[in-house]
């Protein structure tokens, strides 16, 4: 398609490296000094302002060398490291190559007493919500938002009613049956009607027909009576207890016990559904939460899948139909039901669960209900927000104890296992499930403005610092498959991504950087913006997570979604989730398109200490959109396109606040993106308000009276940079037998153009992918990104050459790449690039500490981790009583590391000189592979599935028209791209092999009565 091609190019010949004598060099870095609170990990910037020899500056990634388990662990030792001593963590800028690491950096830290500190619990700013801000124009966010809304209207609100008519006992006739991940046999019910019902609000926030708005406002309706119809039904009294039946009456402990959740035991039990307890909704029935507590496995035919998860959903749901619907009733009504569900859940877990995370894991787990355990299972111990959602009851309704109990009950889906940790400072993300861990934080954050406890905040800054340094991707994602690896490792962990059939390496897996994961990172980061709005650095990544990933996860032309991004090499945008129910990124998928204004203003909230007398608006995101303050009675008004370069702003009074003071008096603040390094300027009428904007800021005109005349103007011309990856690209799978396995190690990373990720279309190879890079990136030529949108997107508005027109470069035949920005492509697409830099003349070893001509810090950060996987490892398997699902590693990835163990423990213990750099980073780089590829020992491998391949291939040539043949090659097909994926489970295995087994069985027999 001729759209895609010719909007970033760059043209390179290969073979020939940039001259080093007319590169620009770092010439300084921005010094790091931190105090650290005894008992704590230090706070290291994930980025620092770089000064280079021509005189311009930009922000640089930075990777620390304290990333290992058993560094921070020494760090926030108060014995090892009581307040008063000072040490130095050394560091990298990547990118560069002054050293095969990068340009050293340190910094020095100094312990001190107390405690990490946080802001007041009362925000200081909150947004403009979704239904006062409106997007404007015709441009990509307004035709997705468009999709998205007729989407939502073409679905029958019947069929998310189905599941919760069959829970509650009530006829099912006239009601579709429901599908996808809601399905009659999927154990996750419930979580799509709780995406609907959130997406319905945003939807009817955000949609400015008046028809489709009544459309949408009919089936919210519906929803709530409906809702709240099912839950009347288990308000039961009970003349015995004289008081009604309660979630703590529910499955006493002996019933508890014997509980199981296959299908058979499902249909028992929604005949009962007056015994679940007062309030009880959710469309699976009550048995499936109170399994928890017994500790059952996700996906195990006889348990759960993660109740508390679409028990989340449908209480969000409530709760955002509760905060946008404009009729009074219904919104009550939704209100209501949330909360009396919010304190079923308190009821629940305040009467049979506890905490105790000492011992070992078959102590914490002798009784039912010990939470640190509870929520530390992967998958079925994941609970999406449950702890924002009921923070977000506590602080809407409810008596003075009932708000108590909420507030309460947002803390028991604390992860002890996980958050202490993380309130130190402490890496506790590496190899956990990304979408079941970061809604945990949000929760903890919402929770932090009831509870006031600084701990919960501290949770919440630690864990997006940590993310932005060690694991987020150029479009603002994380996570491999559905799993966070090793910190600063994105590069690698992304290479080493590969679908496999066979035992053979078949071709790269870009599906990485789930879209949940960015739908809830979003929201994490504009829910930290309100305490701290003046830090830039929170909506620099809001803006590079929607502008990337969350635009371009909807198909501009058909609805669909992707459920994992596409990042990497030759990578298409796998499309579908085409419903709310159809899979957990169908649920997020559905919301996200219908709020892309939620973060664009903050407000001064008048709650907070001081607001009152100095209002402020911040515009955190360059949007076409028009905006109502209504506490100030004004209209701010931005025109512009979308991706803006300029954007225009004028204040008018609202014709709905007239008795508002007109001119108003306030302060406006206007975000400097962190790429916003040239030709940056702001204009209040007509005349610039700095002579010098510090990018990754906010730029303030003063609180002054504006009036209709004034006219503020944004002029910010994207500029060209490059998000490097925190490690070096040097292996990848072979595809083919005996194929290519390693390469020269170079500095891989993403080409930005201002907030835009750019990517080519049209590369098959890691060798295609390699491309020269003067480090002023002066061979790329750029033209305004208006001309891209204005002229049918085909115009060549980015242009790189090799080596500034060198002789070289000219003598050879130069290679032409397309680039597009990444939201606007679709098929395979490469967003990263093996990076060809020059080595800075004064580039020297004596630049490694100790002047040592070798650096081996990498591979010694490796060894500690392998150390400690090894001592793991053994420990478990000196056990006497063994649960294999508990095994800290899985087999085979623990047996590559294993067996690299000692070599790299040889060429670390050499002496000075046996080995080169060259030696020492290769065995360094087998090690982190093999460290990246291992799975917890409750998942399975690839390994596992050879059976299940074996029967596949067989089963394919049974006849099509086999139905139960067709139904279990569907299932095993499914259940190698979940295990591939790092989703599925053991237990899938053996039903999917079981099954085929069968159908192959039964062929085998008709064949021989003939
Ligand atoms: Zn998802």
């Amino acid at each position: 398609m001729k759209r895609l091609l010719l909007t970033f190019l760059i043209a390179t010949a290969l073979t020939v490296s940039p001259k080093a004598q007319d590169c620009r060099t770092v010439k300084s870095v921005e010094t790091v000094s931190v105090e650290v609170p005894a008992g704590n990990a230090p706070r290291l910037p994930y980025r620092l302002w770089v000064e280079y020899s021509d005189g311009k500056g930009e922000y640089r990634q930075v990777r620390w060398l304290n990333a290992s388990e058993a560094t921070e662990a020494a760090e926030a030792n108060p014995e090892m490291n009581p307040p008063g001593t000072a040490y130095k963590v050394r560091g990298f800028i990547t990118g560069d190559n002054s050293t095969p690491n990068g340009y050293p950096v340190s910094a020095q830290v100094r312990v001190v007493e107390g405690a990490f500190t946080a802001p007041s619990n009362i925000p200081v700013a909150e947004t403009l919500p979704i239904d006062q801000v409106r997007l404007e124009g015709s441009n990509r966010l307004t035709s997705n938002c468009q999709l998205d809304i007729d989407r939502l209207i073409s679905l029958p609100v019947k069929q998310q009613l189905y599941n919760y008519r069959d829970t509650y006992g009530l006829p099912t006739e006239g009601y579709p049956e429901a599908d996808g991940w809601d399905s009659p046999t999927t154990k996750l019910k419930g979580h799509g009607s709780g995406h609907y019902m959130s997406a319905l609000a945003f939807a009817f926030a955000s949609c400015q027909d008046p028809n489709k708005k009544d459309i949408l406002r009919s089936n919210i309706k519906t929803m709530v009576n409906e809702l709240r119809h099912c839950q009347e039904l288990t308000f039961v009294w009970d003349d015995r207890l004289g008081r009604y039946w309660e979630a703590r009456d529910f499955a006493p402990e002996e019933e508890l016990k014997q509980m199981k959740g296959t299908w058979a035991d499902f249909d028992r039990f929604k005949k009962d559904c007056r015994k679940y307890g007062y309030g009880y909704l959710n469309a699976i029935p009550a048995q499936h939460c109170a399994l928890i507590e017994m500790y059952r496995a996700y996906n195990n035919e006889d348990w759960v899948w993660a109740p508390y998860y679409s028990v989340h959903k449908q209480l969000a749901g409530l709760i955002d139909i509760a905060t946008y619907i404009d009729d009074k009733e219904v919104a009550a009504k939704a209100l209501l039901t949330a909360k009396d569900m919010g304190l079923w859940v308190w009821n629940r877990l305040h009467y049979r669960t506890f905490v105790k995370s000492d011992g070992t894991q078959q102590e914490r787990r002798a009784k039912p209900g010990n939470r640190h355990e509870m929520w530390n299972m992967y998958i079925a111990g994941e609970v999406g927000g449950m702890a924002e959602s009921l923070s977000r009851l506590a602080e809407m309704t409810g008596t003075h104890e009932e708000k108590a109990r909420l507030a309460e009950a947002a803390n028991y889906f604390d992860s002890p296992a996980f958050f202490d940790p993380l309130a130190r400072n402490i890496d506790a993300i590496r190899t956990r499930h990304a979408n079941q861990h970061i809604p945990m934080v949000t929760g903890a954050l919402r929770s932090f403005r009831n509870n006031n406890n600084p701990y919960y905040y501290n949770v919440a800054q630690n864990f997006w610092s940590m993310v932005q340094g060690r694991y987020r991707y150029a479009m603002g994602g994380v996570g491999n498959g559905e799993m966070f690896r090793q910190p600063y490792s994105q590069i690698t962990s992304m290479c080493m991504n590969v679908t496999s059939w066979g035992g053979r390496d078949l071709h790269p897996e870009p599906t990485i950087n789930e879209t949940c994961c960015a739908y809830n990172l979003a929201k994490l980061t504009k829910d930290l913006n309100c305490f701290n709005p003046d830090d830039a650095r929170y909506m620099d990544y809001y803006e590079r997570v929607l502008y990337n990933q969350i635009v371009g996860s909807l198909n501009p032309t058909r609805y669909a979604t992707v459920y994992q991004y596409a990042v990497g090499l030759d990578a298409s945008k796998p499309w579908g989730n085409e419903t709310p129910q159809s899979t957990c990124c169908g649920g997020t998928g559905a919301e996200n398109h219908v709020k892309y204004q939620e973060a664009a203003y903050f407000v001064t909230n008048p709650a907070a200490e001081g607001n009152k007398e100095e209002p402020a608006i911040w515009v955190a995101l360059y949007l076409p959109t028009t905006a109502y303050w209504k506490d100030m009675g004004v209209v701010v008004k931005q025109e512009c396109q979308w991706p803006a370069e300029k954007s225009t702003i004028r204040i008018q009074q609202s014709p709905s606040a007239l008795n508002a003071q007109f001119p108003a008096k306030f302060t406006m603040k206007l975000r400097v993106p962190y790429w916003a390094t040239e030709g940056f300027d702001v204009k209040l009428n007509g005349r610039s308000i700095a002579r010098h904007f510090q990018p990754s800021s906010y730029v303030e005109i003063p609180s002054r009276q504006w009036s209709e005349d004034d006219v503020v103007e944004v002029i910010m011309p994207f500029t060209k940079h490059i998000d490097f990856g925190p490690d070096k690209m040097e292996q990848s799978p072979a595809y083919e037998k005996g194929g290519k396995t390693e390469y020269a190690p170079l500095w891989t990373g993403a080409f930005m153009y201002g907030p835009l990720v750019m990517a080519a279309t049209g590369i098959k190879s890691w060798d295609e992918a390699t491309v020269d890079v003067a480090p002023d990136l002066s061979n790329i030529t750029a033209k305004p990104m208006a001309d891209y949108l204005n002229n049918g997107k085909d115009s060549s508005f980015f242009t790189l050459f090799t080596a500034s027109g060198s002789p070289e470069a000219e003598a050879e035949k130069l290679k032409t790449l397309a680039f597009l920005p990444d939201y606007d492509g679709d098929k395979h697409l490469t967003h990263y690039f093996r990076m060809n830099l020059p080595t800075p003349p004064t580039a020297s070893t004596a630049s490694v500490p100790n002047g040592s001509p070798v650096d081996k810090s990498q591979l010694r950060e490796l060894l500690l981790i392998a150390q400690s996987r090894i001592r793991e490892q053994k420990a478990w398997d000196a056990l006497t009583t063994k649960v294999p699902e508990y095994a800290p590693w899985a087999k085979n990835g623990y047996q590559r590391m294993e067996a690299l163990y000692d070599d790299c423990r040889k060429h670390m213990d050499a002496p000075e000189g046996k080995y080169s750099q060259e030696e020492i980073d290769k065995v360094a780089g087998r090690l982190n592979i093999a460290i990246n590829t291992m799975r917890p020992g409750n998942l399975p491998e690839l390994e596992d599935m050879d059976e299940l391949m074996q029967l596949l291939e067989k089963a394919k040539e049974l006849p099509s028209d086999n139905a139960k043949a067709n139904r279990a090659i569907g299932y095993a097909t499914m259940v190698v791209r979940y295990v591939s994926d790092g989703s599925g489970t053991k237990d899938m295995i053996e039903r999917a092999t079981r099954q085929l087994k069968e159908v192959i069985t039964e062929k085998h027999k008709e064949h021989q009565h003939k």
